[in-house]
């Protein structure tokens, strides 16, 4: 041919290979989805792309994704007329992996199969998948609007090949040579019962070969091409046609996920603004949550079902990151620009409008005693990323902080724990206050000094040891009137006498140590500001105090580390 070139894959792309046919061999059936996933998106970017350069289309406007096979080559082919790839284009997309994180990625592999098998759903490195029933794959493909196409062509080894070929037209066609025992995939009913079951909502037709009959066989009859799959995307469908299959199906095609979502919330606004939205959460964090470079597939937005772009960060705020899905504009421009949507007034509503669905998706788990399982995994894969949002969004700080949940010095467990309201619940009688403490470990929290007097008074106090928690109570002051108060701040009303007779007892103390104090602030000098006899201790003879409106001593530690 043309033009030719051998190079080797990336030595990450290498590992994954042999990862992905080794180890993935009971999802085999993935390399459809994948493939015909990634035919719709290029689709999905020719259309973006064609509103601005109607050249792209060369002509050919109607868009469509179809697969083939061939019994005597045994081959499986999927193409479209999507956008297609230049050479170099082929060379970083399906060569190499670009993506930042793929060393995170690798080393998070366990040699479980189940739990690297969702690793790989997630990363996004579907294209390899065609490795798993394919001893050899070939991908050609022409750039809407460019003149040469190229053929790329590898074994799953080490290397590809590269050479250009006449392409008439435009997009991408993937052929599969089916390893030895594949030939079950060499069967229209087979593959059609594939595109139906993963790829039913792809919003562009996938067209396959009619059955001939014997007859027409015998005579030699060309088959018609026919659209297989259902078409519509699913969100613009009425919510009593869509089964929880359906939900979950599509969740796993378009949100780049091997198992089904926790739960999801569709719903179709009208009114002043349009939009449709149909959000999910997954039920397992992904590796790169807390990873500031991750990639985050996050919430999708299309204008009139035309895809748009990919940016969790305009529809849904940090501390919702792991919401998935999609928003689909009536109202928005289809020619928007990324610039456009850096400020826009109808997305700050649409935006506004799905954090309160998400809120409320999260609000009936916690409520739902049917299934509590549902909002203990909840809580457990994002819990920590969720209490962000107490911070960065004030508006519905109220509604955050209802739905937090503590290991508290009653109640240690951890799966969800206990809610504010729950702890309002069993306040003492004659107690004001919701009392926390934070240290950088459990154990540390529970034996605290400070808790003596809680102890004995039989108060209950929030033990709070992730990372945020301090940034997190320092912006929650107050919840349904109740102060949220450290219990390792101020002067603590609780060592209080409750009779005459112990009022006495504690100024006689106090009057006796006068001289002890006098001498430790001596002893102390500048390292404290004040010395104070106090009845909160039982156990311990003395601890240190944070002032009521300085930093705790864990935030200033947590600076001092980060060299503040
Ligand atoms: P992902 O789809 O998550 O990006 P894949 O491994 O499935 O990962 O695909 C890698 C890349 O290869 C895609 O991002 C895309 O740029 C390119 N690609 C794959 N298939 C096609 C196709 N049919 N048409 C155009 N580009 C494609
Ligand atoms: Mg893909």
């Amino acid at each position: 041919g043309q033009n030719t070139e051998t190079r080797g894959f990336q030595a990450e792309v290498k590992q994954l290979l042999q990862l992905m046919i080794h180890s993935m061999y009971s999802n085999k059936e993935v390399f459809a989805r994948e493939l015909i996933s990634n035919a719709s998106d290029a689709l999905d970017t020719l259309r973006f792309e064609g509103v601005k350069n109607d050249a792209l289309f060369e002509g050919d406007p109607e868009l469509s994704i179809w697969i083939d096979f061939d019994t005597d080559a045994r081959t499986v082919t999927i193409g479209d007329n999507g956008i297609g790839m230049t050479r170099e284009q082929v060379i970083d997309r399906i060569g190499t992996i670009a993506k930042s994180g793929t060393r995170t990625f690798l080393d998070s592999l366990s040699g479980d199969e189940k739990k690297d098998a969702h690793l790989i759903g997630q990363f996004g490195v579907g294209f390899y998948s065609a490795f798993i029933v394919a001893d050899k794959v070939t991908v050609d493909t022409r750039r809407g609007g460019e003149s040469t196409g190229t053929r790329w062509i590898s074994d799953g080894g080490g290397e590809y090949t590269l050479e250009d070929i006449d392409k008439p037209g435009h997009g991408t066609t993937v052929t599969l040579h089916l390893r030895e025992d594949e030939d079950e995939f060499l069967d229209g009913y087979r593959l059609r019962h594939l595109v139906r079951t993963y790829s039913d909502h792809i919003a562009f037709p996938i067209k396959m070969r009619e059955e001939l009959s014997e007859e027409d066989e015998k005579e030699g009859k060309e088959a018609a091409w026919a659209q297989v799959n259902r078409g519509a995307p699913l969100w613009t469908q009425a919510k009593a046609e869509i089964s929880d299959d359906d939900y979950a199906e599509f969740y796993k095609h378009s949100c780049h996920d091997y198992e089904d979502p926790l739960t999801w919330t569709h719903n179709k606004v009208e009114g002043s603004q349009e939009y449709t939205s149909l959000l999910y959460i997954p039920k397992r964090a992904p590796f790169d949550l807390f990873d500031p470079n991750g990639k985050q597939h996050g919430v999708k937005l299309y204008v009139q079902r035309v895809f748009i772009m990919d940016d969790a960060d305009k529809l849904m705020p940090r501390y919702l990151r792991f919401v998935k899905g999609v928003i689909d504009s009536n109202d928005l421009p289809l020619n928007v620009s990324r610039e456009i949507l850096q400020s826009n007034r109808v997305l700050d509503k649409i935006r506004a409008g799905s954090v309160k669905k998400v809120l409320g998706l999260i609000e009936s788990m916690a409520r739902d005693d049917d299934e509590p399982e549902k909002f203990k995994t909840f809580w457990k894969e994002f819990g920590q990323v969720f209490k962000e949002g107490v911070v960065e969004d004030a508006e519905n700080k109220d509604k955050i902080a209802k739905l937090l949940r503590f290991k508290t010095t009653t109640d240690e467990s951890a799966d969800p724990g206990v809610g504010l309201d729950d702890y309002i619940a069993r306040m003492q009688p004659g107690q004001e206050k919701i009392y926390y403490i934070t240290a950088d470990t459990l154990a540390e929290a529970k034996h605290s000094p400070h808790l003596e007097i809680f102890k004995k008074k039989d108060i209950e106090v929030l033990l709070l040891t992730d990372r945020v928690d301090e940034w997190v109570m320092a912006h929650l002051t107050e919840y349904e009137g109740k102060e949220l108060s450290s219990v390792a701040k101020g002067a603590l009303d609780l060592g209080e006498a409750e009779t005459e007779e112990e009022k006495k007892e504690q100024e006689k103390l106090a009057e006796e140590s006068k001289g002890l104090v006098e001498r430790i602030k001596t002893a102390l000098g500048e390292r404290v500001n004040e010395v104070r006899v106090t009845h909160r201790l039982t156990d311990s003879p003395a601890c240190l105090v944070a002032d009521e409106h300085g930093m705790s001593a864990h935030l200033e530690r947590i600076l001092k580390e980060a060299g503040q």
